[in-house]
């Protein structure tokens, strides 16, 4: 009876739409190029778990995006965005990482092996799936936006707040990220503008509370952005307040720097037919570990961080994702020679 089923299966198997030569089957497979995705793979090779990491359409992730990166414990000097990443690439390749071009376009976590389809087209079957895939920050798809992107617009008052030391910089946003971001900048600006396009900040209580009671923080309650303003680096931005009302009027202010804080998209989309996320799309996890609920599928960095979303936290998660890996398949660890 059991042989069989066994010849049934076969023939099952060869009516499949999916051609065998394009399945390939991996230990452990990365899907992402960001701190996240790089630090697990150094420590995934380094267990001998043969990494395979697919690197997506923005490889060295966003770190990429922005110049220099100064907060990064073991660069005493900074580094641009783009060599870090470049350093991270060459040590997870140093110990092994299969290293590709591709983007996980769909995914099958039903069964105890995991199925990935790279563009479309090729399958990769994995014992264990490392999601690395961040987040993406929002912007509010001003032209001027992208042009001063780097130059005096950012997404990250942490990463970048320093380059504006003593100037006047602007926060759009009403949210707990944006009173946040405001309430760091007032440490280091001279003055903060936070434009909130309501005439209530969405913030907890406890924020709105700490904005509200900053000197050098300005809350421009029911401003819109019109154009960000300047030559080569931002000067300044106009604003429409109350757009669309009987007496909207225009608001011209000066700022060396614009920070966005409204809001994160995470990249999980594909995997939300089987992991559980939050009402944002930010992948769950269980408390002090990258284990989502699919055995054997783990999500590190800013797909999962909501909180935090620092290169160093995404490294550190990377790290424990590989470890989680690892333990998942009770992998003996072999140190390189
Ligand atoms: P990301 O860096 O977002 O990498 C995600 C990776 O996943 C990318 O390689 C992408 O190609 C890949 N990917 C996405 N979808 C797919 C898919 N379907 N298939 C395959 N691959 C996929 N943090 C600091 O600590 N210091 C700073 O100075 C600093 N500056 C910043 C400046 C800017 C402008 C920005 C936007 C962020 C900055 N950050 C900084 C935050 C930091 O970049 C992030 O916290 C960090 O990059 C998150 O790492 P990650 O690996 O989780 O994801
Ligand atoms: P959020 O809560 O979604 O807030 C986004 C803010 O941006 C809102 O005020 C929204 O305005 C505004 N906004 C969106 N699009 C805009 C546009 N095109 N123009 C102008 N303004 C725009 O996002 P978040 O602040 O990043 O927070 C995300 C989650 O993380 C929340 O659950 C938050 O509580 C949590 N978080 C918590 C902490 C903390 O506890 N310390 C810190 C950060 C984040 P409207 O209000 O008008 O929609």
């Amino acid at each position: 009876m059991e042989f069989i089923k066994k010849l049934d299966l076969t023939a099952e198997k060869s009516k499949s739409p999916i051609n065998d030569s394009a399945i390939e089957r991996v230990k452990c497979l990365i899907i992402g190029s960001g701190p996240a995705g790089y630090t697990a793979a150094i420590y995934a090779a380094r267990a001998n778990l043969n990494p395979v990491m697919f690197m997506g359409l923005q490889p060295g992730g966003q770190l990429t995006t922005t110049t220099e990166v100064e907060n990064f414990p073991g660069y005493p000097n900074g580094i641009t965005g783009t060599e870090m990443m470049e350093d991270f690439r060459k040590q997870a390749e140093r110990f092994g990482t299969d290293i590709r071009w591709g983007v996980a376009t769909a995914v099958d976590f039903s069964g105890e092996i995991h199925k990935v389809v790279i563009d479309e087209e090729k399958t990769i079957e994995a014992e264990t799936v490392i999601i690395s895939t961040g987040a993406t920050a929002r912007y509010l798809g001003l032209p001027s936006e992208e042009k001063f992107r780097g130059y005096g617009v950012s997404a990250c008052a942490t990463c970048d707040g320093f380059f504006y030391r003593g100037k006047d910089v602007a926060v759009v946003g009403g949210g707990d990220t944006a009173c946040e971001e405001a309430t760091y900048l007032s440490g280091l600006c001279r003055k903060v503008y936070l434009i909130v396009r309501k005439d209530y900040l969405r913030a907890s209580k406890s924020m709105q509370h700490r904005v509200m009671t900053t000197p050098n923080i300005e809350v421009l309650f029911e401003h819109n952005t019109k154009e960000i303003i300047g030559d080569q680096v931002v000067q300044g931005a106009i604003l429409i307040k109350r757009q669309g009302e009987p007496d909207e009027t225009e608001v011209r202010i000066v700022v060396d720097g614009f920070f966005l804080a409204i809001g994160h998209t995470p990249n999980s989309e594909i995997f939300k037919p089987y992991l559980t996320t939050n009402e944002a799309g930010y992948i769950l996890t269980q408390d002090g570990s990258t284990k989502t609920n699919v055995p054997g599928v783990f999500a590190c960095g800013d797909v999962q961080d909501f909180h935090y979303r620092q290169a160093i936290t995404a490294a550190g998660s990377g790290c424990m994702a590989a470890l989680d890996a690892e333990h998942y398949l009770g992998a003996r660890i072999v140190f390189p020679a």
